[in-house]
C-alpha cells in the first residue's frame, strides 16, 4: 500500500515537472538595464533569468545578409530592400548595433538559452526560402541545432523550415489561422497563437496535445492571462515579463 502512494505521488511529481509551462523571452528580455528588444544583452539576460528559450525576429538583407531586428524598417533603412552595408551602420538604442544573426550567434554559443527563431514575412516565396536556407545554413556552421526552434507567420517559410532544418528542429506557426489537424498534416510541432485566438479556440490546447503537438502562446504580459495558460496546461509563453511568469510557476502571489 505504501509503496503504491509512493509511486502514485511520483509519478504525479514527474507529471508536474514535465509538463510545466516554460517561460520564453519575447525579442530577448529587453524591460531590463542596458537591454533593448532583439539586442544581445538581452539574449544574454534571457539567459541569466534561466528563461527556456529567447526569441528573435530576423530579417534578410537585399544582399542575402541576415540581421536580428523586429520592423521592417529601422531608422528608414529598409532591413529587406536595403544593403547589409547600410545595415550594418546602425546602433541600437542601447548603444549595440543592430547585430547580424552571426554576431548574434557567435555570442549565443556562449550560452544555454534555446533560441526561438522568427523569420518575418519578406516580400516573396523565393525570398524567404533563401532566408530559411541561409538561417538553417548558419546553425550547423554555429553548432546550434539542438538549441534552436523556428517560427514564422508565413506558412511558406514555416513550410521550408519544416522541409529543410532537422527532424528533430521543432518548427510553430504563427498566424492563428490554421486548426491543429491542419497543422498536424504540414509536419509542424504545433501553433504558437495569440492568446486572443486561443481564448477563442480553447479547445485547440486539448486537441494539438492529443494530436502530439505543442502549444506557444504570445505574448501574455498579464498576471491573470499568465494563470489562465498555465491552467490550460500550455507548453510555452512567450512574454515581454519573463521574471514576472517565473515568479507565478514557482507558486508565488
Ligand atoms: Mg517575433
Amino acid at each position: 500500500m505504501k509503496k503504491i502512494l509512493v509511486l502514485l505521488l511520483l509519478s504525479v511529481f514527474v507529471d508536474k515537472v514535465c509538463t510545466q509551462t516554460q517561460v520564453i523571452a519575447h525579442r530577448g528580455f529587453w524591460k531590463t538595464e542596458g537591454a533593448t528588444q532583439n539586442c544581445i544583452a538581452a539574449m544574454q539576460k534571457a539567459d541569466s533569468a534561466k528563461c527556456y528559450g529567447s526569441e528573435l525576429d530576423v530579417w534578410l538583407s537585399k544582399d542575402n545578409v541576415l540581421f536580428v531586428n523586429h520592423d521592417p524598417f529601422y531608422k528608414g533603412v529598409s532591413m529587406e530592400n536595403d544593403k547589409s552595408s547600410a545595415i550594418k551602420k546602425l546602433k541600437l538604442a542601447n548603444g549595440e548595433k543592430l547585430p547580424t544573426l552571426k554576431e548574434y550567434l557567435s555570442e549565443a554559443r556562449k550560452l544555454n538559452v534555446r533560441l526561438i527563431i522568427e523569420l518575418k514575412k519578406h516580400s516573396s516565396a523565393k525570398r524567404e526560402t533563401r532566408a530559411v536556407e541561409e538561417i538553417i545554413g548558419l546553425i550547423k556552421k554555429y553548432n546550434l541545432e539542438e538549441r534552436v526552434e523556428y517560427i514564422s507567420f508565413s506558412l511558406h517559410a514555416t513550410k521550408e523550415f519544416i522541409r529543410l532544418a532537422s527532424p528533430s528542429t521543432p518548427v510553430y506557426y504563427l498566424n492563428g489561422n490554421l486548426s491543429p489537424k491542419e497543422l498536424k498534416e504540414i509536419g509542424c510541432t504545433g501553433p504558437d497563437y495569440n492568446l486572443s485566438v486561443l481564448k477563442k479556440n480553447p479547445g485547440w490546447i486539448k486537441e494539438s496535445h492529443e494530436l502530439g503537438m505543442k502549444v506557444n502562446v504570445w505574448t501574455v504580459n498579464k498576471e491573470a492571462d499568465m494563470r489562465w495558460a498555465i491552467d490550460q496546461g500550455i507548453d510555452f509563453i512567450t512574454t515581454d515579463e519573463p521574471l514576472l511568469l517565473h515568479r507565478i510557476l514557482k507558486g508565488g502571489n
